[in-house]
């Protein structure tokens, strides 16, 4: 750690005491939740083979601690696993597009060991439902089992399946896994869900039972895998398309490791601020597609540092608060900031994306996104609150671009948080707060080590003018939203 950022610790940090309230790991309650769970029927199979069930991989792509594939190994039937690369969701990216290639890396990976099993992964292209129907005609399956989904169209989709399924008789089990407790079960007394963190976190520490954090040793029953054999003819050759056949190039962005830092971990609450530092662990991309468990991060999460758990808490926030209020996905969680008269100036945006704002610390922020593939979240802030606030572009545009570009991209994280930034969301910074990137940069940069990094010109006559002076962009900010505000609370008033 530099001595500008040790001095700007001791500045600002004020020494906090993170002890865990040890009613969190005590308490025991095995929470497995079923989507659609007809477990009385009787099953239908193909007539002369042995019934099998299907697992299927979606944001879960790891063998270890996995809850809906350690239930269909205990099934008592072969498992077929299964992952489909979903047409709708991987049609309208780049060719090379580094969230793809990281997908088919840990596919490969689980294929390698599904193999030294006797088995290996089926992969397919298409319309989940066609091939999930297709399936049906191709093996004798019995069940389906998966872990559940947060995401509006990940419900959608599931919904349709269970429809599906039920239709042929074939029973569908579901599993809570991404995160750690369901939205249902975090409620306030009244039965509604949160809309404020704190109280919602509070709450959740309080009803936090050790069950929830069980592992699951699903790599421990990998010998119930389905015989790569018994996979019918055509399917053999096709088990596992190259990347090319599945219309993707590799990416050069490199993931960082899924491995965690407990040392890091420990240091979080005083580094996590500070981009230069390395202080946060960049393991949003594993979680986000599960080839990190949460259960057991969260555990040494718990032990080691509070703080990092709030982080953890922040991620089952909004996940709550899409399950709860999926409208967020194109409209303002307060509905009087959709009515803010954004600017929307096209080449502004265009620079902002560039990295070319002429604010050291926004262009920094931007730049390490497009390199990376990765943004540290104070230039998240830092960089969301400028082109909503500075520049009056609409959250949604800026929202679509990290959505394009970060490795760990998920939806309800990167709503909220772009909401938190413009005001509109739930909970959110209040709209005057307006951060200034000159105080940020020295706050959190104090050295200037990230900002030469990224803008090694910031200092030289080379670097582009500001594209609007921070004095006049908040003055004119601050008018903006107070109109659309005060238009709101008028037409209320009437
Ligand atoms: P760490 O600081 O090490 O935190 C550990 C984990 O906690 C993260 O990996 C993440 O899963 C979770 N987490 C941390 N902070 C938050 C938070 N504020 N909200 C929700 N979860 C959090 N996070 C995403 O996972 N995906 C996104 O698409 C995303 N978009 C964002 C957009 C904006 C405008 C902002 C302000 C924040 C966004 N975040 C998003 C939250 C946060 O910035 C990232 O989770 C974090 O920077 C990821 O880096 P890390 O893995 O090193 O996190």
């Amino acid at each position: 750690m530099s001595p500008g950022i040790e001095q700007s610790i001791k500045n600002q940090v004020k020494p906090r005491n993170y002890k865990i309230n040890a009613s969190l790991v005590s308490r025991i309650i095995p929470v497995v939740l079923f989507l659609h769970d007809n477990t009385q029927s009787d099953p239908v199979v193909k007539a002369n083979n042995n019934p099998i069930v299907v697992f299927w991989f979606r944001r879960d792509l790891r063998l270890e601690d996995n809850k809906g594939l350690y239930q269909a190994l205990k099934s008592g039937r072969k498992v077929l696993p299964l992952f489909i690369f979903d047409e709708s969701v991987i049609d309208p990216l780049p060719g090379n597009d580094h969230r793809v290639s990281f997908i088919y890396q840990s596919l490969a990976s689980m294929d390698e060991s599904l193999q030294n099993n006797g088995g290996g992964l089926l992969i397919k292209r298409g319309k989940p439902l066609e091939v999930i129907r297709e399936l049906l005609s191709d093996y004798p399956v019995e069940a389906v089992y998966c872990n559940m989904d947060h995401e509006p169209y990940g419900r959608k989709r599931d919904y349709e399946v269970a429809g599906l399924l039920n239709d042929h008789g074939i029973r569908f089990h579901t599993f809570w896994d991404h995160l750690l407790l369901h939205p249902e079960k975090v409620l306030k007394q009244d039965g509604t869900p949160y809309q404020v963190f704190t109280p919602y976190s509070n709450r959740w520490k309080q009803i936090l039972q050790s069950g929830d954090l069980e592992y699951h040793a699903s790599e421990k029953l990998l010998k119930h895998i389905m015989p790569e054999q018994s996979m019918p003819g055509p399917e053999q050759s096709s088990l596992f398309p190259d990347l090319t056949e599945l219309g993707f190039t590799w990416s050069s962005l490199k993931t960082p490791s899924p491995k965690i830092n407990k040392d890091l971990i420990r240091a979080y609450d005083r580094l996590r601020d500070f981009p230069a530092a390395e202080g946060t662990s960049k393991l949003g991309v594993h979680l986000r597609f599960g080839t990190l468990g949460i259960r057991n991060l969260a555990k040494i999460a718990a032990e080691l540092n509070e703080v990092f758990l709030g982080e953890l808490i922040w991620r089952e926030f909004y996940a709550m608060i899409l399950w709860y209020y999926p409208a967020v996905v194109d409209q303002a969680f307060k509905p009087a900031y959709d009515r803010i008269e954004w600017r929307n100036n096209e080449k502004e945006f265009l620079a902002w994306k560039e990295g070319n704002t002429g604010y050291p610390m926004v262009d920094a922020g931007m730049r390490q996104l497009n390199q990376t593939g990765y943004m540290h979240n104070r230039l998240r802030m830092v960089t969301a609150s400028f082109l909503t606030k500075h520049l009056l572009i609409d959250w949604r545009w800026g929202e679509a671009y990290f959505a394009e570009k970060l490795f760990d991209y998920e939806l309800s994280s990167n709503n909220g948080g772009w909401q938190w930034c413009a005001g509109s969301g739930c909970d959110a910074a209040p709209y005057f707060r307006i951060f200034n990137p000159y105080s940020q940069q020295k706050k959190f940069d104090p050295q200037d080590e990230f900002v030469k990094k990224w803008v090694p010109e910031a200092d030289s006559e080379d670097y582009v003018r500001e594209i609007v002076a921070h004095k006049k962009a908040r003055e004119r900010c601050l008018q903006v939203y107070k109109r659309a505000l005060e238009a709101t609370s008028n037409k209320n008033g009437q």
